[in-house]
């Protein structure tokens, strides 16, 4: 590998997935890197990912999975640097990958602790100058250079780098460390940053009657409605709750609620969706069936929700297939897969894992995410407007964009 830039200073803001890969791969040229860090350790939000198992890609990224303006931009991207790429840098790296029959990804260790500590020595191993507990209030372009004014337990100090990986995340889980704070910063070198709102979060409705469903968990098909139109729908395992709905059968449809602030809303679930066809069959063979219809839909469904579900339909509980009327039957299917609930809103910053807003792809690089303003400049992660799904698509995103600011900031002419 050519390296282009010798003597070069690279700062990199933010220890996160993205600010690590990216200081990683810039470590492997001749240049100097310094990455910063908030936090008094690297990897803060990294450790909480997967539930602590760190679930770092999936088998079926698909553009049409996230939330981009662009869709050929973030084609680009997942062309350039797909599943494969990733599990090779993991394995140099020293973190083997396994998949789960879905095709998600995490490490071999399960453990987002051991990679956390993995990546920590590799950034000491490569000579990155890990500056941890240290703030960067703000950067600006001056004659040539970024200027950073950084401060270490209020030592304010003013520094100069020859490049800048902006790293520093959205806004999601702020105790975590991002905190959007450098977004005005890069409103100051002319970038456009795009309202900040939360994603994958819990969604809250009106429940009526189903707050007699709380506590239980299911298999759905969720779909979000403005207006009566259909913004989106998603397939997942979701949780009734008091207020709404958790869990990423409805996490993924979370930002609609943030991008819509105070428009009329609605979520549907449909609760049989998954095992819809498999019951539709014995229903259609009236004379061979044989049990109630409570016993069909105990199947798939918990008793709580079976008999919440028939009680609301007016169907009594021992009633059989054989004598399910068709009006019945129709009530059943408004009830459990054609309900309608008005949302009141959706969890904010606090709760929700990802951001959407900031910095638009239009004015990034999908491939090498330098900015298209400004030379030198790189944004990656969560910096850039765009949102995956649960299932590793974020984290992919992340690390994927770290990877390749980092490389190409070794090579531009010829990224390895
Ligand atoms: C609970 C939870 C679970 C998740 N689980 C998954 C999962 O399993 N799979 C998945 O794909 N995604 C998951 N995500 C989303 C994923 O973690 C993020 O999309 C990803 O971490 C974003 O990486 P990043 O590097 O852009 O930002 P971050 O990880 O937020 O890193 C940014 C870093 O910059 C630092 N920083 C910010 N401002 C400054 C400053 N001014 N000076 C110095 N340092 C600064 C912050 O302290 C932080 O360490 C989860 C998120 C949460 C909250």
């Amino acid at each position: 590998m050519v390296s282009y830039n010798e003597g070069m200073k690279i700062a990199v803001i933010g220890a996160g997935a993205a600010g690590i890969m990216a200081a990683l791969q810039a470590a492997r040229g001749d240049g100097q890197v310094t990455l910063f860090e908030h936090n008094q350790t690297v990897g803060r939000k990294l450790l909480v990912t997967g539930s602590g198992r760190c679930n770092l890609s999936n088998d079926n990224l698909d553009p049409s999975l996230y939330y981009c303006a662009d869709p050929e931009w973030i084609a680009r991207f997942l062309d350039t640097f797909g599943v494969a790429e990733l599990k090779e840098v993991f394995e140099k790296l020293g973190i083997p990958t396994i998949k789960t029959y879905d095709g998600w990804y995490y490490p071999l260790s399960q453990s987002a602790q051991a990679v956390v500590e993995i990546l920590r020595e590799r950034l000491l191993e490569a000579g990155v100058l890990l500056r941890v507990a240290t703030e960067v209030e703000w950067f600006s372009w001056k004659e040539g250079q970024f200027e950073l004014k950084v401060n270490w337990n209020e030592r304010k100090t003013v520094e100069h780098f020859d490049k800048l990986v902006v790293a520093a995340g959205g806004k999601a889980y702020p105790e975590l460390g991002s905190k959007g704070s450098l977004f005005p910063a890069l409103a100051g070198l002319g970038h456009t940053v795009e309202t900040i709102s939360p994603a994958l979060g819990p969604i809250f409705v009106d429940l009526g009657a189903f707050k007699a469903l709380k506590g239980l968990r299911f298999d759905a098909v969720t779909s979000i409605y403005l207006d009566g139109e259909r913004l989106g729908s998603t397939y997942g395992n979701l949780i009734v709750t008091e207020k709404g709905f958790n869990g990423p059968g409805v996490m993924n449809l979370s930002h609609f609620v943030g991008l819509h602030p105070d428009q009329n809303l609605e979520l549907q679930v449909n609760f049989l969706a998954p095992f819809w066809e498999g019951m539709a069959e014995e229903l259609a063979d009236l004379e061979k069936a044989r049990s109630s219809l409570r016993g069909l839909l105990l199947r798939a469904l918990a008793p709580k929700a079976v008999d919440f579900f028939l009680s609301q339909a007016e169907i009594a509980p021992e009633t059989q297939i054989k004598a399910v009327e068709g009006e019945q039957l129709l009530r059943l299917l408004r009830v459990a897969t054609d309900n309608r609930f008005m949302v009141r809103g959706a969890g904010d910053f606090k709760i929700s894992q990802v951001t959407v807003g900031g910095v638009p792809v239009s004015e990034v690089d999908p491939c090498s995410f330098e900015s298209k303003l400004v030379r030198g400049l790189y944004l990656v992660g969560e910096s850039n407007n765009l949102a995956g799904p649960c299932g590793g698509y974020n984290l992919h995103y992340a690390f994927g964009s770290g990877i390749l600011a980092g490389k190409h900031l070794v090579s531009s002419k010829d990224n390895e």
